[in-house]
Formats: structure tokens, sequence, C-alpha cells
């Protein structure tokens, strides 16, 4: 049965770049019928703050990916990491090695100098017939890992292919503080172990604490799991992606008027592919998401891409269920909608990538609107005011549909001598506020009668 973690580190607000490493473990456990596990790993407690737990929480639950099990909290887990630990002394596994850190900082500037890779150098691993340094006073130890000597630590990795780490490389990981608080890899272990996870699906940076946490898995009498390590998310400028850089937080574009569905969308596709398809709903994802097809170079966000992905789903999705969103953020604004808000929708729809923009619209059929000052001066002039006037009392007493408001149109044209742009851009500059609009006849018919007479005869 497969089991798989998001295991997100609760010490800055998670941005697209991190909630892929949600998206492909939970789709991994759905398609395989498996489990999905969320570990919040807030042991930083200088970093890590309740507002970051949120907007995984929040951001989670928005794009659907519901965790079967979880939140954990590793800091509510400390008995169970100590526990471990103790184990671990009783068989060996660990030392305790009371270097001090002025002794480490001058042994790092000794393997400096020597061009060697800094690594701890074993003083306190204890060996037959070995004799340890004296025991200073008053210092309380740190423990370390017994890391096999020899030999490598292999593994297939289910992106990268096949990685091999010479255990010479690896020095004996501290993995409790003197405090007895243990540290980040062990932790992992752990977790991992107790929570039976078959598939490690997170980001590449991690690829360098693999081989470490594997020698822990194995020396806890553990077979390690599936590891497939993604390849970064890269930003615009081609940056890694990140808060510094100006990564927004994942619930900024639920607040933008994105869609979940064209999120996970977006996201799928940002390193991982099927073929050429490129616009598909969540359930087809489901179906066709497996780890094979993970791509190996990093992706890089585009902003533009991701408001195309949006308004593919938003033309996919039906008038009314659009509505009901629509409903929601103008509500926000104080502006009750009404019955004509599926039909506004459908018009409007083709013209906006987010369902905010398609809110401004809608607005404009249920509030007041400022006509914009620059298309007024431009289109309303002195030679189109009687029109305008005639078409007003045309208006005022014909059957209110699109057809019969066309004619109105038509006649007034006839009657004028004026050409259809001349009086139809006035026309949307004073209903809509602006000239950039939909044909006039149908975005009148969804207008209120009153409004539009009322209007008109101002400009
Ligand atoms: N907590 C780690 C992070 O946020 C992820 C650890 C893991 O997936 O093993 O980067």
């Amino acid at each position: 049965k497969v089991r798989t973690r998001f295991a997100p580190s609760p010490t800055g607000f998670i941005h697209l770049g991190n909630i892929r490493s949600a998206l492909y473990p939970w789709a991994f456990a759905r398609s395989q019928g498996g489990t999905f596990i969320l570990r919040i790993e807030d042991t930083d407690l200088e970093r890590s703050t309740q507002a970051a737990v949120d907007v995984i929480l929040e951001g989670m639950r928005w794009l659907g990916l519901d965790p079967d099990e979880g939140p954990f909290y590793q800091m509510q887990r400390m008995d169970r990491y100590r526990a471990v630990l103790a184990e671990m002394r009783e068989k060996g596994l660990v030392y305790p090695c009371y270097m001090s850190v002025a002794e480490l900082d001058a042994l790092r500037e000794r393997q400096m100098a020597a061009k060697e890779k800094p690594r701890y150098d074993g003083t306190w691993r204890p060996e037959p017939g070995k004799t340890l340094p004296a025991l200073p006073e008053g210092v309380q130890p740190v423990w370390r890992f017994r890391n096999p000597i020899g030999g490598k630590v292999v593994w297939d990795d289910k992106v990268k292919g096949r990685i091999e780490i010479s255990n010479d490389e690896l020095d004996d990981l501290v993995i409790a503080r003197p405090d007895g608080t243990p540290t980040y890899n062990f932790c992992v272990v752990v977790d991992d172990i107790d929570m039976g996870i078959t598939h490690v699906i997170r980001g590449d940076d991690h690829v360098n604490n693999t081989p470490r946490q594997i020698n822990i898995f194995r020396a806890l009498g553990q077979e390690p799991p599936v590891f497939a390590h993604l390849p970064t998310v890269l930003n615009e400028q081609g940056e890694k992606m990140s808060k510094r850089h100006g990564a927004k937080p994942v619930t900024w574009y639920r607040d933008a008027g994105f869609l979940p569905d064209a999120m996970v969308n977006y996201l799928a596709r940002l390193g991982w592919s099927h073929g050429d398809d490129e616009i598909f709903g969540r359930e087809q994802f489901l179906q066709w998401f497996d780890l094979d097809h993970l791509g190996r170079s990093a992706a890089q966000f585009d902003d533009a891409k991701l408001r195309w992905v949006n308004a593919q789903h938003m033309k996919l999705m039906p008038d009314e269920a659009l509505a009901v969103l629509v409903k929601d953020l103008l509500a926000q604004r104080g502006v009750a909608a009404d019955a004509r808000l599926p039909a506004i929708c459908g018009l409007f729809k083709d013209r906006c990538d987010t369902t905010l923009a398609l809110a401004d619209w809608a607005q404009r059929f249920h509030a007041d609107v400022q006509p914009d000052p620059e298309e007024v001066r431009k289109h309303i002039t002195e030679g189109v005011r009687p029109a305008l006037g005639m078409l007003a009392k045309m208006l005022e007493t014909c059957p209110w549909t699109k057809d019969d408001i066309a004619q109105a149109i038509k006649e007034t044209l006839r009657a004028t001598g004026l050409k259809m742009p001349q009086l139809a851009m006035p026309v949307r500059v004073l209903v809509m506020g602006t000239a950039q609009t939909p044909s006039v006849d149908a975005v009148l018919a969804l207008s209120q009668r009153e409004v539009v007479v009322e209007r008109l005869r101002k400009g």
C-alpha cells in the first residue's frame, strides 16, 4: 500500500514551488489508492510561526489536497524521538561526542587549509582497542550517529536515476544536541518509519540528506522508502523561487481569483508531463499521474501561462458554476447580484483570466459605474447627443430583448446618419463605464432598462 507525505517546515509562507511538493505525493497516493499524510516540521522554534502553518492548511484545503492522516506536528513527537535515541544508545548505534565548538572550528580550518572537505574526524567514536580522549569536565555531549565506514549508499531515484555516495564522504552526523533535542535528519527518519512512508517525494534540496537518512533507516533495521527528488522551481527571473525573491503565498492566488482546478492543472504541468496535454481536470490528472514522467530539469514559473490556464478553465466552466463564485466575490464588496449573473458571466468569461476580473465586469451591471473620463471626452461629442436622446426614448418602451434593442439602435443610426461605432462607443461608455465591451446590444439586454435610459439621458 502506497503511503506518501508532504512535510513542510512552517518557517515562511509556502509558495507555488513549495505546494507542488504536496501535489505530487497527493496525486501519487490518490492514483494508487494509497494514503497521503501531512507532517508539519516545526522544530525550528525561532523561525516557525502559526501564520505559516495556517497558509499551509488553507492552501491545501483550497487546492483540494486533503491529507488522509495528520497534520502531525514534530514538536508533539519529541518523546518518541527521545525514546528512539535511547534505543540507539543501548544498541551502540550512537555515541557521545565532547568536542567543543572551538575544537570543531579549528578542525574545520585545518581541513580547509589542506583543501579537504570539512568533516568530523571521529575523535570520540569508540572502536575496539582505541583509547578515547579524557572526558572534559562539565561538558554535555552531542550524540553522533555511527555512520558505516567504507562501502557506499546507493538508491534508484525515481527522478534522478541511480545515485551512489561513498560512505567515506559522510561523517558521523549529530542526531541529538547536548540538551537531548533531536536534529532534523533524525526526526525525518523516525517519522518516515513510524508513518510507514513508502515513497518520499520532495524537493531536490534534500538530496544531500538522503544518503545519511538511508544509513539511519538501515541502522534502525528498516528498508528505506523509494525516493523521488523534484527539481527546483525557478521564478521568472531564473532564480530559485523563494519568498526572499518575491514569491507570493499560495493563498494569494486564491484571493486573486484563480480556480483551484486551474492551479492543480498548472502546477501538475510544472515538472510533470503527459504528452502535449496542457489543459485537464483533476480526475484526468489523477488517472494519468505517474512518477515516471516527472521532469528532470528545473521548471520555470510563468505568470502569463498560469493566467492562460486559468482562463481556459473558466471558459470550460458552466456559467451557473462561475456565477456562484462571482456572486461570493461581489457579496464581499457589498454588491448583491441578481438572476442575470450567469448570463453576464457567460458573456464576459472569454475576456477574463481570473474570477476577480469577471467580478469587476459583473459589478458594473449591479452598481454605479464611473465612466472613464478619458473615454467620455473621446466618445461623447456634441454631434452624438441627439442620437443618445433618441435612442433613450425608444429604449424606454421597446421590448427588452437583444433583437429589439439592436433594432432600436439601427433605427437611431438611420435617422441620424451616424455610423455604428459612433453610437455604440458612447453608449458603452455611458452604460458600462468603458468602450471595451462585448457587442452593445448584448450588454444592454443584460442591463436594466431604467439604468440604461437614465445614463443615456445623462450623456
Ligand atoms: N521539511 C522539509 C522542507 O520543508 C522537507 C523534508 C522532507 O520532505 O523530507 O523543506
